[in-house]
């Protein structure tokens, strides 16, 4: 009984911590040291660790950081906690840790137009953010529902339902920055432009759902409302939507044929590029990047499933491409663009979690597991030599059947833990091990239901 206690004990000593996302390098060294000497860590600079990176060396002696930037301290104190938390007896191992993200676009979306979410959920969501490594909030701003920000000018569109207040809007920006996330604000044209259509229905086609590209007033309108949101945000990637806009009623719409005639484009299909390329010059010469859906570089696929098309001539390819394509994607990292990847169906996390006593399915019978997020491959179609292009990825938060923070934390959790490790770990599928993770992932989903996290279980 004596040796097996003892094995028992040196085996403990030498387990490696349950960490999410695992470091790259990690050994453990055996030994133990009080969890006080974590309180007080010793940080050192040293300008060679990469951007976000840390080493973190716990030895029986001391605890020491060695970071470059101010993120990389910011992680080494969140990996520092998670071992706190795994603590037992007071006392945490010894290891050494080498540490930096395989991607700097480790991103949550969150759609505040289907339901909207104010600024105590938004918060709750960027400290959960924090907690595994995320630094990309993408806030989905405006859709058919709803319009939830105030543009001087246009009071109408903000008339009825919830919307941030500009001082809202400043104090989760600088909430997220203490938290080493940007915000990216996505305002969403040509389509799902219901909400403006209501309030200002001369920015819309007559009779139809789309923007009028061919009113010059309703660009100048799109182009008020990126300023704004230049005036709001102050990160440089500004997402102008682009997804899923139907072009029959441009066919139909007199301004909008006067356009393609006008601009000498090759018909209704070239009025989408022609705005991208003109809402991106408007971001440009503010210092700004426009990042889109897949569609403002290849048009909308023909049905799901279809191939996607070429690249638009029109593009302009310093856009940033943000999709759930991956025939797409590759294309487009594969020519030189840079892309952001929210896979189809793994990153989909407003699908159902397919766990017994699900509430918060999605229509129909959609369904993106645990085990299907962690098998997503962010290089999936991409050359070896492009795969610089891919800056990471984000899981997409749509609302429709996502009703508050309670069910937001359900869609949200365990699948976050799989995503932030496929980001910040190991974006190679053959090199994961799911039973591995999901040992990690159970001690995290009680750390996390502790904390009154509503998170779903695993299975
Ligand atoms: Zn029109």
């Amino acid at each position: 009984m004596i040796m097996f206690a003892a094995i028992a004990a040196a085996s403990a000593a030498f387990a490696a911590p349950m960490l999410i996302p695992a470091p790259r390098e990690m050994s453990v060294t055996g030994g133990r040291v009080a969890l006080a000497a974590a309180a007080a860590p010793n940080v050192e600079v040293v300008a060679s660790i990469p951007p976000e990176g840390y080493e973190l060396s716990i030895t029986t002696n001391a605890v020491t950081i060695r970071h470059s930037d101010d993120a990389g301290l910011f992680y080494a104190k969140a990996t520092l906690a998670q071992l706190r938390a795994d603590a037992t007896e007071a006392t945490i191992p010894c290891l050494e840790i080498k540490d930096a993200p395989a991607f700097r676009w480790r991103g949550v979306h969150l759609d505040v137009a289907r339901h909207f979410f104010g600024k105590e959920a938004v918060k709750r969501l960027l400290d959960q953010m924090a907690l595994y490594k995320y630094n990309v909030f993408h806030w989905h701003l405006t859709d058919d529902q709803a319009w939830t920000f105030e543009v001087p000018g246009y009071r109408r569109l903000v008339r009825d339902g919830a919307f941030y207040a500009d001082g809202d809007i400043r104090e989760i920006v600088e909430y997220a920055r203490a938290r080493h996330i940007s915000v990216v604000p996505e305002i969403d044209f040509p389509g799902h432009f219901g909400a403006v259509r209501r309030a200002y229905p001369q920015f819309a086609c007559p009779g139809g759902k789309p923007m009028c590209v061919g009113n010059e007033e309703a660009v100048a309108f799109a182009e008020n409302v990126l300023d704004r949101a230049c005036e709001l945000f102050p990160g440089v990637p500004i997402h102008i939507g682009g997804d899923e806009c139907s072009r029959k009623f441009w066919g139909k719409c007199p301004k909008c044929l006067e356009l393609v005639k006008r601009e000498g484009l090759s018909g209704v299909e070239e009025i989408q590029p022609w705005l991208t390329r003109r809402l991106a010059k408007r971001l440009s010469a503010k210092g700004r990047r426009a990042v889109g859906w897949d569609e403002i570089a290849v048009g909308p696929k023909k049905r799901d499933g279809a191939a996607s098309g070429a690249i638009s001539a029109m593009f302009p390819k310093t856009a940033l491409v943000m999709g759930r394509w991956p025939d797409a994607l590759a294309t487009l990292a594969n020519a030189g663009c840079e892309v952001v990847r929210c896979d189809y169906p793994h990153c989909y996390f407003d699908y159902s979690q397919a766990v017994p006593g699900d509430r918060h399915g999605y229509f129909g019978k959609l369904k993106t597991p645990l085990e299907k997020v962690y098998a997503f491959n962010p290089f999936d179609g991409i050359r070896t030599a492009a795969r610089a292009n891919v800056l990471g990825g984000e899981c997409c938060n749509w609302t429709e059947r996502t009703a508050d923070a309670s069910a937001l934390d359900w869609k949200l959790w365990p699948r976050a833990l799989a995503l932030s490790e496929i980001l910040w770990t190991n974006p190679d599928p053959a090199k994961r091990d799911f039973a591995e993770f999901s040992a990690r992932a159970a001690e995290h989903r009680r750390r996390l239901v502790r904390e009154h996290v509503n998170c779903a279980p695993l299975k």
